[in-house]
Protein backbone atom coordinates (compact mmCIF):
# COMPACT_ATOMS: atom_id res chain seq x y z
CA UNK A 1 0.00 0.00 0.00
CA UNK A 2 1.28 3.48 -0.88
CA UNK A 3 2.30 5.62 2.50
CA UNK A 4 0.63 8.67 2.32
CA UNK A 5 1.24 10.01 5.99
CA UNK A 6 4.97 10.31 5.21
CA UNK A 7 6.82 11.57 8.35
CA UNK A 8 9.65 13.76 6.96
CA UNK A 9 12.76 14.18 9.18
CA UNK A 10 15.26 17.51 8.18
CA UNK A 11 18.11 18.24 10.46
CA UNK A 12 21.07 21.08 9.59
CA UNK A 13 22.65 23.55 10.93
CA UNK A 14 21.67 27.28 11.76
CA UNK A 15 20.89 29.74 8.72
CA UNK A 16 20.87 26.58 6.12
CA UNK A 17 17.61 27.22 4.92
CA UNK A 18 15.81 24.65 6.22
CA UNK A 19 12.77 26.31 7.29
CA UNK A 20 12.10 27.91 4.32
CA UNK A 21 12.31 25.03 2.34
CA UNK A 22 10.70 22.53 4.74
CA UNK A 23 7.67 24.99 4.58
CA UNK A 24 7.57 24.61 1.06
CA UNK A 25 7.19 20.88 0.86
CA UNK A 26 4.52 20.57 3.62
CA UNK A 27 2.68 23.19 2.23
CA UNK A 28 3.04 20.75 -1.22
CA UNK A 29 2.43 18.05 0.30
CA UNK A 30 -0.61 19.56 2.70
CA UNK A 31 1.43 18.55 5.72
CA UNK A 32 2.29 19.76 8.91
CA UNK A 33 5.50 22.11 9.44
CA UNK A 34 7.13 22.16 12.49
CA UNK A 35 10.48 24.07 13.53
CA UNK A 36 11.87 22.45 16.65
CA UNK A 37 13.98 25.33 16.66
CA UNK A 38 10.71 27.53 17.76
CA UNK A 39 10.41 25.41 20.91
CA UNK A 40 13.99 25.99 21.83
CA UNK A 41 13.85 29.71 20.98
CA UNK A 42 10.68 30.26 22.88
CA UNK A 43 12.15 28.00 26.18
CA UNK A 44 15.13 30.74 25.98
CA UNK A 45 12.21 33.27 25.86
CA UNK A 46 11.08 32.84 28.86
CA UNK A 47 14.24 32.17 30.58
CA UNK A 48 15.52 35.87 29.90
CA UNK A 49 11.71 37.33 30.48
CA UNK A 50 11.71 35.54 33.84
CA UNK A 51 15.78 36.72 34.37
CA UNK A 52 16.72 33.17 35.15
CA UNK A 53 20.45 32.36 35.24
CA UNK A 54 20.96 30.37 32.25
CA UNK A 55 23.83 28.33 33.77
CA UNK A 56 21.70 27.29 36.41
CA UNK A 57 20.45 24.03 35.08
CA UNK A 58 17.84 23.05 38.02
CA UNK A 59 15.88 26.52 37.37
CA UNK A 60 15.70 26.10 34.01
CA UNK A 61 14.12 22.45 33.74
CA UNK A 62 12.53 23.40 36.42
CA UNK A 63 10.75 26.25 34.23
CA UNK A 64 10.52 24.00 31.08
CA UNK A 65 8.40 21.41 33.07
CA UNK A 66 5.61 24.49 34.28
CA UNK A 67 5.36 25.94 31.21
CA UNK A 68 2.99 25.26 28.33
CA UNK A 69 4.51 25.21 24.41
CA UNK A 70 1.91 25.33 21.64
CA UNK A 71 2.36 25.54 17.92
CA UNK A 72 -1.10 26.65 15.38
CA UNK A 73 -1.20 27.17 12.60
CA UNK A 74 -2.81 29.60 11.16
CA UNK A 75 -4.80 31.04 7.88
CA UNK A 76 -4.25 34.92 6.83
CA UNK A 77 -4.61 36.34 3.52
CA UNK A 78 -4.46 33.12 1.82
CA UNK A 79 -1.08 32.17 3.40
CA UNK A 80 -0.64 29.45 6.39
CA UNK A 81 1.39 30.89 9.61
CA UNK A 82 2.56 29.01 12.37
CA UNK A 83 2.79 30.99 15.46
CA UNK A 84 4.23 29.85 18.72
CA UNK A 85 2.78 30.23 22.16
CA UNK A 86 4.08 30.08 25.92
CA UNK A 87 1.37 29.63 28.13
CA UNK A 88 -0.93 31.31 25.58
CA UNK A 89 1.18 34.23 24.95
CA UNK A 90 2.26 34.75 20.97
CA UNK A 91 5.73 34.69 20.69
CA UNK A 92 5.97 33.97 17.36
CA UNK A 93 7.79 37.52 16.65
CA UNK A 94 9.82 37.80 20.01
CA UNK A 95 12.01 34.60 19.25
CA UNK A 96 13.68 35.68 16.71
CA UNK A 97 15.45 37.94 18.29
CA UNK A 98 19.07 38.14 18.50
CA UNK A 99 19.66 38.45 22.09
CA UNK A 100 17.55 34.54 21.63
CA UNK A 101 19.96 33.36 18.92
CA UNK A 102 23.06 34.52 20.98
CA UNK A 103 21.46 32.42 24.04
CA UNK A 104 19.33 29.69 22.63
CA UNK A 105 22.22 26.85 22.02
CA UNK A 106 23.21 27.41 25.97
CA UNK A 107 19.57 26.17 26.77
CA UNK A 108 19.38 23.59 24.09
CA UNK A 109 22.29 21.80 25.16
CA UNK A 110 21.03 20.73 29.01
CA UNK A 111 20.24 17.05 28.63
CA UNK A 112 17.15 18.06 31.06
CA UNK A 113 15.74 20.44 28.78
CA UNK A 114 16.18 18.26 26.03
CA UNK A 115 14.41 14.73 27.54
CA UNK A 116 11.50 17.07 28.61
CA UNK A 117 10.65 18.13 25.25
CA UNK A 118 11.09 14.47 23.34
CA UNK A 119 7.34 13.31 24.14
CA UNK A 120 6.17 16.99 22.45
CA UNK A 121 7.95 16.71 19.44
CA UNK A 122 6.83 12.72 19.39
CA UNK A 123 3.38 13.99 20.13
CA UNK A 124 3.00 16.03 17.36
CA UNK A 125 4.39 13.12 14.58
CA UNK A 126 2.22 10.51 15.70
CA UNK A 127 -0.19 10.61 12.93
CA UNK A 128 2.57 11.19 9.76
CA UNK A 129 1.72 13.76 7.28
CA UNK A 130 4.73 16.08 8.68
CA UNK A 131 8.10 17.51 7.86
CA UNK A 132 10.04 18.21 11.27
CA UNK A 133 13.41 20.54 11.29
CA UNK A 134 15.61 20.87 13.72
CA UNK A 135 19.31 19.41 15.45
CA UNK A 136 18.50 16.05 16.01
CA UNK A 137 14.98 14.91 14.49
CA UNK A 138 16.67 12.19 12.50
CA UNK A 139 18.62 10.89 15.44
CA UNK A 140 16.86 11.30 18.41
CA UNK A 141 13.52 12.44 18.22
CA UNK A 142 12.27 10.93 15.00
CA UNK A 143 14.56 7.60 14.07
CA UNK A 144 12.08 5.91 12.09
CA UNK A 145 11.13 9.01 9.87
CA UNK A 146 10.35 7.70 6.42
CA UNK A 147 12.46 10.12 4.90
CA UNK A 148 15.53 11.62 6.47
CA UNK A 149 17.60 14.67 4.91
CA UNK A 150 20.53 16.58 6.29
CA UNK A 151 21.12 20.48 4.99
CA UNK A 152 24.46 21.82 4.64
CA UNK A 153 25.86 24.93 3.04
CA UNK A 154 28.87 27.20 2.92
CA UNK A 155 29.48 29.06 6.23
CA UNK A 156 29.49 32.31 3.98
CA UNK A 157 26.55 31.94 2.13
CA UNK A 158 24.59 31.01 5.62
CA UNK A 159 25.69 34.25 7.66
CA UNK A 160 24.78 36.10 4.50
CA UNK A 161 21.46 34.76 4.75
CA UNK A 162 20.83 35.36 7.94
CA UNK A 163 22.31 38.63 7.80
CA UNK A 164 19.87 39.40 5.65
CA UNK A 165 16.66 38.05 7.15
CA UNK A 166 18.00 39.99 10.68
CA UNK A 167 18.48 43.39 8.04
CA UNK A 168 14.87 42.58 6.39
CA UNK A 169 13.54 42.38 10.23
CA UNK A 170 15.12 45.24 10.94
CA UNK A 171 17.42 44.75 13.14
CA UNK A 172 20.45 46.58 13.84
CA UNK A 173 22.95 44.35 13.50
CA UNK A 174 26.58 44.12 11.83
CA UNK A 175 27.77 40.72 9.76
CA UNK A 176 30.76 39.96 12.21
CA UNK A 177 27.63 39.84 15.01
CA UNK A 178 25.86 37.58 13.08
CA UNK A 179 28.65 35.61 11.64
CA UNK A 180 29.94 34.88 15.39
CA UNK A 181 27.07 33.70 16.56
CA UNK A 182 26.30 31.40 13.62
CA UNK A 183 30.01 30.23 14.61
CA UNK A 184 29.33 30.05 18.27
CA UNK A 185 25.86 28.16 17.69
CA UNK A 186 27.66 25.75 15.24
CA UNK A 187 30.67 24.70 17.81
CA UNK A 188 27.74 24.32 20.50
CA UNK A 189 25.17 22.50 18.69
CA UNK A 190 27.60 20.36 17.10
CA UNK A 191 29.39 19.40 20.22
CA UNK A 192 27.25 18.90 23.09
CA UNK A 193 27.27 15.72 24.59
CA UNK A 194 23.83 14.93 24.23
CA UNK A 195 21.73 14.92 21.44
CA UNK A 196 24.47 17.12 19.18
CA UNK A 197 23.92 18.02 15.52
CA UNK A 198 24.61 14.85 13.64
CA UNK A 199 23.96 13.55 10.03
CA UNK A 200 22.73 10.14 10.24
CA UNK A 201 23.81 7.32 8.00
CA UNK A 202 20.29 6.85 6.08
CA UNK A 203 20.20 10.95 6.01
CA UNK A 204 20.66 12.25 2.28
CA UNK A 205 22.75 15.37 1.99
CA UNK A 206 20.82 17.88 0.59
CA UNK A 207 23.67 20.64 -0.20
CA UNK A 208 21.82 24.28 -1.07
CA UNK A 209 24.85 26.86 -1.39
CA UNK A 210 24.40 27.42 -4.97
CA UNK A 211 20.98 26.37 -5.52
CA UNK A 212 17.73 28.31 -5.85
CA UNK A 213 15.15 27.64 -3.32
CA UNK A 214 13.45 26.12 -5.92
CA UNK A 215 15.50 23.84 -6.91
CA UNK A 216 16.47 22.61 -3.59
CA UNK A 217 12.48 22.38 -3.62
CA UNK A 218 12.41 20.15 -6.81
CA UNK A 219 15.16 18.37 -5.62
CA UNK A 220 13.72 17.25 -2.39
CA UNK A 221 10.26 16.49 -3.92
CA UNK A 222 11.77 13.81 -6.21
CA UNK A 223 13.02 12.41 -3.39
CA UNK A 224 9.81 11.98 -1.99
CA UNK A 225 8.42 10.69 -5.38
CA UNK A 226 11.07 8.13 -5.59
CA UNK A 227 10.24 6.96 -1.98
CA UNK A 228 6.76 6.46 -2.80
CA UNK A 229 7.61 4.54 -5.58
CA UNK A 230 9.95 1.93 -4.59
CA UNK A 231 7.02 1.23 -1.63
CA UNK A 232 5.74 -2.24 -2.26
CA UNK A 233 2.41 -1.09 -4.30
O1 LIG B 1 16.60 26.18 14.00
P1 LIG B 1 16.97 27.38 14.84
O2 LIG B 1 18.24 28.00 14.39
O3 LIG B 1 15.88 28.34 15.03
O4 LIG B 1 17.24 26.74 16.28
C1 LIG B 1 17.65 27.53 17.36
C2 LIG B 1 18.54 26.70 18.28
O5 LIG B 1 17.75 25.71 18.92
C3 LIG B 1 19.69 25.96 17.64
O6 LIG B 1 20.85 26.74 17.47
C4 LIG B 1 19.91 24.83 18.62
O7 LIG B 1 20.71 25.25 19.70
C5 LIG B 1 18.51 24.55 19.16
N1 LIG B 1 17.88 23.39 18.54
C6 LIG B 1 18.23 22.15 19.00
N2 LIG B 1 17.57 21.05 18.55
C7 LIG B 1 16.60 21.16 17.63
C8 LIG B 1 16.25 22.42 17.12
C9 LIG B 1 16.93 23.52 17.58
O8 LIG B 1 19.13 22.03 19.82
N3 LIG B 1 15.97 20.06 17.24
Amino acid sequence: MKKDNLIIAIDGPSAVGKSTIAKLIAQNLGYLYIDTGAIYRAITWKVLQKNIDLNNKGLVSDLVSKIHISIKKIYRNFKNYYCIFVNGEDVTEEIRNPKIDQNVSLIAKLPKVRRQLIALQRNLAKNGCIVMEGRDIGSIILPYADIKLYFTASEEERIKRRYQELKNKGYKISYKEVKEQIIQRDIIDSNRKYAPLTKTKDAILIESTNKTIEEVKNEILEIIEKYRKSEKQ
